[in-house]
Parts: C-alpha cells; sequence; structure tokens
C-alpha cells in the first residue's frame, strides 16, 4: 500500500518534474497517461481533494460514489499519516514528507516551508491554483506561494471556481478541496444521513469537474485525482472523529485517471 505522500512523486512526474523525496511514485498511476507514461508529460492536471473519505466507507458506500466509479478510475487503497488530522496530512500529501520532516506533527496550520509540489512547479515555470475555503488547512499551509489563491465561504463556490479555471485553461495543476463530508462526519457520523449526502456530492463534484476537463482540456494530456487525506471513524455519542492510528482513520480512497 502506498503511502498518501507518494501523491507528491506521482504529481510531479506527471508533470514532467523530477521527484524531490524519497517518496515512491505510483507507477500505475503514470501508466495511466495514453502512451509511454509521462513521456511526454500531462499539461494539465486536476487535484480533487474531499476531506476524511475512509476507505471502509468507500467499500461500504459505492453505490454513493457511482458517479465517480462511473468513470472507471483506478482505485488504490492508501495509507495515511499520524497523527492522522487534516494539516498533517495535506502538507504530506504535497511535500512528498512525513510529518517529522514536514514539521506539522498535529492540528496546527502554519504555512509550510519545505519544498512541496507547488514550489517545483513554480520553479519549472509551471502554475498552479488552489480553490479552498475558509481558514481549512488547504487555505492556509500553502501560502506565501508565487502561485493563485480562490478562497471561499462553500464548497459549492470552490467546485464553481475550479470549474472556471479549467475551462479558462491558464493553470497547469488546479487544486480544489472539499471539506464538506469530513464537516458533516464530526456532527452527524460517518454514515449519517448529512455525511453521506456530503459523500455523494463529493463523487459528483469530481465528476462534473472532470466532464469541464474532458471539453475545456479535449486535445491535451492530462490527468485527475480524487485525493483524501484521513479516514474517520464513529464515536460513541453518534458523532464521527478521526487522528488515531487506526485503519478507519489510516486507510483511505484514492481514485485516478486520465484524458482520453
Ligand atoms: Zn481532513
Amino acid at each position: 500500500m502506498y503511502n498518501i505522500r507518494s501523491v507528491c512523486s506521482t504529481a510531479a512526474v506527471l508533470l514532467g518534474l523530477a521527484p524531490f523525496t524519497d517518496a515512491p511514485v505510483m507507477d500505475e498511476v503514470v501508466s495511466l497517461l495514453p502512451g509511454n507514461g509521462a513521456n511526454p508529460p500531462a499539461e494539465r492536471l486536476l487535484m480533487y481533494n474531499p476531506d476524511a473519505v475512509a476507505w471502509w466507507i468507500f467499500e461500504k458506500y459505492r453505490d454513493l460514489l457511482a458517479p465517480a466509479l462511473s468513470m472507471d478510475p483506478l482505485v488504490l487503497k492508501m495509507e495515511s499519516v499520524m497523527p492522522s488530522v487534516t494539516p498533517v496530512c495535506f502538507a504530506s500529501m504535497y511535500s512528498g514528507l512525513m510529518p517529522a520532516d514536514h514539521g506539522i506533527r498535529s492540528y496546527t496550520k502554519p504555512v509550510l516551508t519545505v519544498k512541496t509540489l507547488f514550489d517545483a512547479m513554480i520553479e519549472a515555470g509551471l502554475k498552479p491554483a488552489v480553490c479552498s475555503t475558509g481558514t481549512d488547512s488547504v487555505s492556509m499551509i500553502f501560502r506565501n506561494r508565487d502561485m493563485d489563491y480562490f478562497i471561499f465561504d462553500t464548497p459549492e463556490e470552490v467546485n464553481a471556481k475550479a470549474e472556471e479555471l479549467i475551462r479558462a485553461d491558464r493553470h497547469h495543476l488546479i487544486v480544489a478541496y472539499n471539506g464538506n463530508y469530513d464537516g458533516s462526519m464530526h456532527r452527524v457520523g460517518p454514515e449519517g444521513e448529512d455525511a453521506l449526502a456530503a459523500l455523494s456530492a463529493n463523487a459528483s463534484a469530481w465528476k462534473r469537474l472532470c466532464g469541464a476537463a474532458e471539453e475545456a482540456w479535449a486535445g491535451k494530456r492530462w490527468a485527475s485525482a480524487f485525493a483524501t487525506d484521513h479516514g474517520c471513524h464513529p464515536l460513541p455519542d453518534g458523532r464521527g472523529s478521526h487522528g488515531e492510528d487506526r485503519p478507519e482513520d489510516m486507510n483511505v480512497v484514492h481514485m485516478w485517471r486520465s484524458g482520453r
């Protein structure tokens, strides 16, 4: 099982950049690009980042993820990092480093000072954009780079902006963060009605953004991931949580596809 930090190395290779940590490249993802893998590289990458979609939730509620699965993606069971909380995990996903090495080791949201995928892209003259909400981790820890940030109040606005950016075709990487499953899951539990509605919305959002990419990026080489940060587990009081070193929190689902 790959660790989520392999997302960084793999995304780098997809974009034609050298991996800059020892996180293994996921060759089966690179092979999704038509022809000879990442040679030539992808011209566009869409990273859809829903929060807290556990592997066990994926296995139990595949029907709700049907919009995503209808695109026949490569599905990977991935291992997260400890503590399995949002800033720690997304820092690993986009730096390729374990928490001891990237420096965010608890639920805090400092600006990362280590090299990230965004920095590697900027060095190479490529343009990343981050679409996220409020003071959520993805909005905070990647700041202070010479790139575009679009911060909104709701996931719906994030997804609308991501679609607009895809269609405008000005960025090589578009990151779209959706925290609605996590937010609902904490309140009503991982299998609560509102949480499952958010899960379904996440699957639909990824499909919609990929549909926009198919239109706007037709003729270009591109790839996209549905890549979550950590899982979740129910609490005895009916709410949900994460952050522990247990399979429900540590094993997550990632899905990848390429343009056709
Ligand atoms: Zn999270």
